[in-house]
């Protein structure tokens, strides 16, 4: 269809092999708040209001104007919920609510999530995804 309607697109990869900074080409993170679909949680992760953390995200970035969500500032993770905190076996979050300002690392040790992730290389020849973040989140169960 864009093909199609001659409009300019580009579709930016899900993964990110940048094993130094461990930074993606584009953040689809940052794509999501700033269309409206969600925060991101103290898991670092975008948490939607329907379905939690259990979402998986595309992203096509088109050279057009669209009709798109508010952009989300702010975290709406309850105050007194640690699910996520609590759940990592390294703990690798800070305990730190979100805000449109936050840096990757005031959320998240994600050089040590990487770290004990990239550990199950050797036995099965791939990282290990854990999860267990995402899973203890109460949005969208
Ligand atoms: S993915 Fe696993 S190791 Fe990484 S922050 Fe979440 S619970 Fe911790
Ligand atoms: S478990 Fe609680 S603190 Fe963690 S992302 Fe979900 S709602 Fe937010």
């Amino acid at each position: 269809m864009l093909d199609e309607n001659k409009a300019k697109y580009y579709i930016p990869s899900v993964a990110q092999n940048n094993e130094v900074d461990l930074i993606a080409p584009f953040s689809f993170k940052f794509a999501a708040v700033n269309v409206g679909l969600g925060w991101i949680g103290k898991n670092d992760v975008v948490i939607t209001k329907k379905y939690g953390p259990r979402i998986r995200l595309s992203v096509i970035l088109i050279n057009e104007q669209f009709v798109y969500g508010n952009k989300i500032l702010k975290s709406n993770c309850p105050e007194n919920c640690n699910k996520c905190v609590d759940v990592c076996p390294y703990k690798a979050l800070h305990d730190v609510q979100w805000n449109i300002n936050s840096l990757r690392s005031d959320i998240i040790d994600y050089r040590l999530c990487n770290e004990k992730r990239s550990l199950y290389i050797k036995t099965h020849g791939r990282k290990n995804a854990c999860g267990l973040c995402m899973v203890a989140c109460p949005f969208g169960t």
